[in-house]
């Protein structure tokens, strides 16, 4: 078979997966160990062909798959690779660049810089500012509090609140700097009035955060910092900001040092494209600049391993370009505000339904809930949901609560799926 046959195949199979990724239980029902079983304890000695692999992807990989492009996945943060970013994907991996310097990959680095620039303007953010890709904001912000620490060597600490997201404690242990939590205020926002800065060289605020997507106040913790390096987490929320009535929580923005949004979450990007903007440029060269003579070369320019940990980076642009052209600022913002209204509709039918609660505002697409009754009823519930197959969701705890989190953002969720997850929920609720 030509690489053309083989390629044609293998399109032929992604159309039918998503076509069909419906009919598939959401949540992988296999256990630990399942695939490993079953596949050859050696590699072939001869070449098979590729489609043979076509067929075990049948056989052996979708049942062990928890299909994160189902529309019934409600779990975590949702992630959705869109048509435009699956296309661009075989491209990348095509032309298989290496951007290890501009010249290695001139397209790679400019449309990194471009895309990244066009994602800014899209959501408001200071055109000053210099954007890349990483591959995860656990990566983003471990790069970027690598680069406060070098910006304030003694200082030590890193704050943020109660709330934060576990790669920034992460990040902190990485680089040997201390965590400082903050408390936060009844709707879960880390509260600037308490903020302790002795010793900080920086503060992590988060918009949108894991548990409930509440919001840290930006711009009153920017008034408080003074010259301590202010990092934003904004990797789910960030790309709500494309619509001009979700920016309440970008107020203040334009202050900070550094902001992580990842396009994977809730931009149809598909997964491994988080983007990270800074106006300090020059801190960030200061901390990750390290060119040995045999990358060095006439051209006036700044390789992007000048500003991150990696030396080698993928093509990742690519996949944000296709969808900012694909989708355009309409599609995306069609997308975010579907998915804003229909968890206010899921979230107004938990509130009108005896016995049901609700546990936290609701500012995005994420409904945080509990059904009355003790942290085990609802644990048991998740568990029998999950296991039907018709959704997966996910839990989080608030005030030591056991609390369900319905979090909406999926491009193929249709109100009739958010409707069967409520169905779903109040027959397993009714049959416990
Ligand atoms: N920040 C927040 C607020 C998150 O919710 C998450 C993950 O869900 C992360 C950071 C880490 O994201 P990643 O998986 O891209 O490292």
């Amino acid at each position: 078979m030509s690489f053309r046959d083989d390629a044609q195949a293998a399109v032929e199979w992604a159309a039918r997966y998503l076509e069909r990724v419906g009919e598939y239980p959401v949540l992988a029902q296999v256990e630990p160990g399942w695939l490993r079983g079953r596949l050859p304890a050696a590699p072939p000695d001869d070449p098979e062909p590729f489609s043979a692999l076509l067929e075990d992807m049948d056989r052996l990989i979708l049942p062990a798959t928890t299909h994160w492009q189902h529309p019934r996945f409600f779990a975590y943060f949702p992630n959705t690779g869109s048509d435009p970013a699956i296309l661009a994907e075989l491209l990348t991996a095509t032309l298989n660049q290496v951007g290890i310097l501009w010249r290695t990959g001139p397209a790679l680095a400019e449309l990194e810089e471009h895309a990244t620039g066009w994602l800014a303007q899209l959501l408001g953010l200071p055109e000053s500012w210099h954007g890349h890709i990483e591959d995860t904001a656990s990566i983003a912000t471990l790069t970027a509090l690598a680069a406060a620490r070098a910006a304030m060597p003694d200082r030590r600490v890193v704050v943020c609140s109660e709330h934060t997201h576990s790669s920034i404690d992460k990040a902190a242990r990485l680089l040997e700097l201390e965590l400082r939590r903050i408390p936060v205020d009844d709707a879960f926002r880390l509260r600037p009035d308490l903020l302790d800065l002795d010793g900080a060289c920086a503060v992590v605020a988060t918009v949108g955060t894991t548990s409930t997507t509440s919001s840290d106040p930006v711009a009153a913790i920017a008034d408080r910092v003074g010259d301590v390096w202010l990092h934003v987490d904004a990797a789910y929320a960030g790309s709500a900001w494309v619509c001009p009535e979700l920016r309440a929580s970008a107020e203040g923005i334009d202050r900070a040092d550094s902001l992580v949004v990842n396009p994977h979450k809730w931009m149809l990007t598909g997964m491994g494209c988080s983007c990270l903007w800074t106006g300090r440029v020059d801190e960030f060269r200061e901390a990750f600049s390290l060119v040995p003579e045999y990358l060095r070369t006439s051209e006036d320019v700044v390789s992007l391993s000048e500003m991150s940990i990696p030396l080698g980076r993928p093509f990742r642009a690519l996949r944000l370009w296709a969808v900012l052209r694909c989708f355009g600022r309409s599609g995306l913002q069609a997308m975010i505000r579907e998915h804003v209204r229909l968890a206010e509709l899921f979230e107004g039918w938990v509130r009108d339904e005896p016995g049901w609660e609700l546990c936290a505002p609701r500012p995005f697409s994420v409904v945080c809930f509990r059904r009355d009754g003790p942290d085990e009823d609802n644990e048991r519930l998740l568990a029998v949901a999950n296991a039907s197959g018709e959704l997966f969701i996910s839990h989080t705890k608030l005030d030591g609560r056991y609390v369900l989190r319905l979090a909406i953002g999926n491009a193929r969720t249709t109100e009739a799926d958010v409707r069967r997850a409520w169905d779903v929920l109040r027959r397993e609720a009714s049959a416990l």
